[in-house]
C-alpha cells in the first residue's frame, strides 16, 4: 500500500531524494530525522488544525457548480481552495512549516518567490508569529508582480531583489539557499511547493493533504461516496495537485489529473508544460523531470500565470506521471483565460489564472452524464484583474 507515497531514502520511484551542498547537510539532516516526529505530534496537529480553521478559514467549502455541470454533462464541484486567507492554498503549507520552525527553535525564516504568492503567505505567518522574515524575488519578478512586493513590506517582511542570471524564480532559490549556508543555525527555509531536497516534498504534500481530506466527508456528505470519478487540478510544482490527489493516490478507480501551462503552445519554445518536453535532471535538490537542453541548462519557462513557470515538476509527480497514475495535460494561456471568464460569467466566481487552466481541462476531457468531477479552484483571481483585462481587449 502507499506505494506512490516517499520511500525510507526520500525517493518515488526513480525521482527524488536531496542533492544538496554539503554545507547545507546537517540542515536538512535534522529536517529528516525530525519531521515526522513532529508532524504527528498531538499538540502540532491541535495547533495546526485550529490555525487551519480560526486563521485560513478551512474547511473551504465544496461547491456544486450547477450551471458548469449542465454544460460538461457531469456533476461538477469546485474545491474553494480561493477562499482561504491571502487568496490561494499556499497557506496551508506556510502554516505548517512555522509551526515546524517554531519547534526546532529557528527564530528566522526565509523565502523564495516568483509570483509572489508564496512570498505573501511565508510573510503572513511570519507576522502572525512575530517572526523575522526574509523574501528572495529575482528582480525582473519584482516588477512584474509589484502589488505582492508592495504587500509583503506590509506585512513586515524584507524583500531582496535578486540580480543575478534571468532575475527570476530559480535565481532567487540559488540566493535563499547560499543565504541558509550562511545562517544554518537560527533560520528555517519555507519552501513553497512540493519541491526541493527530500523531506520537504513530503513534508509539503502532507500539509497540503488537508485539502483532499475534507474533500472525502464533503463528498459523501453531498454524494454519499467519497470517492468521485475524477480530480483535476492545475500543475506549477505541484502543491495544490499533491493536496487534492493525495488521499485518492491508491484508490485507483479515482482519475487523477494534472493540468500544466502550455504556454503559447508546447512546440512554439514558450512553455511549461514539463512532462510533455522534459527530460530527468536534478532541479533545486531533488532528482525529478525538468525542461532542459541537450547539455543540461534550465531552459526558462513561459506561462500567461506567474504561478506556473516552473521548469519543473516535485519528483512525486514525475513518478506519478512515470507510473500513469495520473494523467497529465496541459492548457494553452487562450484555452486557461477563455475558461477562467467562463466561470466568470457562469459560476459569478473570478479564478486565479493558475486554477483557470484546471478549469480548461472540463472541454479537454469526455464525461459520462453522471461523473462526479472535483476542480480544484487553488487561487482567486484579484491578482490577475490586469492579465484578464489586457486579454480581453486582444479579444
Ligand atoms: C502558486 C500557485 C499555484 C502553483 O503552485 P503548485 O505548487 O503547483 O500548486 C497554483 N495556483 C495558485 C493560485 C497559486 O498561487
Amino acid at each position: 500500500m502507499m506505494r506512490y507515497n516517499v520511500d525510507l531514502n526520500g525517493y518515488y520511484g526513480d525521482f527524488g531524494g536531496a542533492f544538496i551542498p554539503e554545507l547545507l547537510h546537517a540542515n536538512i539532516e535534522e529536517l529528516r530525522q525530525t519531521y515526522l516526529t513532529i508532524l504527528n505530534d498531538e499538540s502540532f496537529q491541535k495547533e495546526f488544525i485550529q490555525l487551519l480553521r480560526d486563521y485560513a478559514g478551512r474547511p473551504t467549502p465544496l461547491y456544486f457548480a450547477s450551471r458548469l455541470s449542465e454544460k460538461y454533462h457531469a456533476r461538477i464541484y469546485l474545491k474553494r481552495e480561493d477562499l482561504c486567507h491571502t487568496g490561494a492554498h499556499k497557506i496551508n503549507n506556510t502554516i505548517g512549516q512555522i509551526l515546524l520552525a517554531r519547534r526546532l527553535n529557528k527564530q528566522k525564516i526565509i523565502a523564495e518567490t516568483g509570483a509572489g504568492q508564496h512570498g505573501v503567505a511565508t510573510a503572513t505567518v511570519c507576522a502572525l508569529m512575530g517572526m523575522h522574515c526574509t523574501v528572495y524575488m529575482g528582480q525582473l519578478d519584482m516588477e512584474r508582480q509589484h502589488p505582492n512586493v508592495e504587500r509583503m513590506k506590509l506585512l513586515g517582511a524584507t524583500v531582496v531583489p535578486v540580480t543575478s542570471g534571468n532575475r527570476t524564480l530559480k535565481d532567487a532559490t540559488n540566493e535563499a539557499m547560499r543565504h541558509w549556508i550562511n545562517h544554518p543555525k537560527d533560520t528555517h527555509y519555507i519552501i513553497g511547493s512540493v519541491v526541493g531536497p527530500h523531506p520537504y516534498p513530503d513534508m509539503v504534500a502532507r500539509f497540503q493533504s488537508v485539502i483532499s481530506q475534507e474533500m472525502k466527508y464533503q463528498l459523501t456528505e453531498k454524494e454519499g461516496n467519497p470517492y468521485p470519478d475524477y480530480v483535476i487540478a492545475c500543475v506549477g510544482g505541484g502543491s495544490n495537485a499533491a493536496g487534492c490527489f493525495y488521499h485518492y493516490l491508491d484508490d485507483e478507480q479515482v482519475n487523477l489529473v494534472g493540468v500544466e501551462a502550455a504556454g503559447k503552445g508546447v512546440n512554439t519554445g514558450q512553455s511549461a508544460a514539463t512532462t510533455a518536453l522534459g527530460k530527468p535532471g536534478i532541479l533545486h535538490g531533488s532528482k525529478t523531470l525538468l525542461m532542459q537542453t541537450n547539455d543540461g541548462q534550465v531552459i526558462e519557462p513561459y506561462s500567461i500565470s506567474a504561478g506556473l513557470d516552473y521548469p519543473g515538476i516535485g519528483p512525486l509527480h514525475a513518478n506519478l506521471h512515470k507510473t500513469g497514475r495520473v494523467e497529465f495535460i496541459h492548457a494553452t494561456d487562450d484555452e486557461a483565460m477563455k475558461a477562467g471568464l467562463e466561470l466568470c460569467r457562469m459560476e459569478g466566481i473570478i479564478p486565479a489564472v493558475e486554477s483557470a487552466h484546471a478549469l480548461a481541462a472540463l472541454s479537454k476531457l469526455s464525461f459520462d452524464n453522471d461523473d462526479v468531477v472535483v476542480v480544484n479552484l487553488s487561487g482567486r483571481g484579484d491578482k490577475d484583474l490586469e492579465t484578464y483585462i489586457r486579454w480581453n481587449m486582444k479579444q
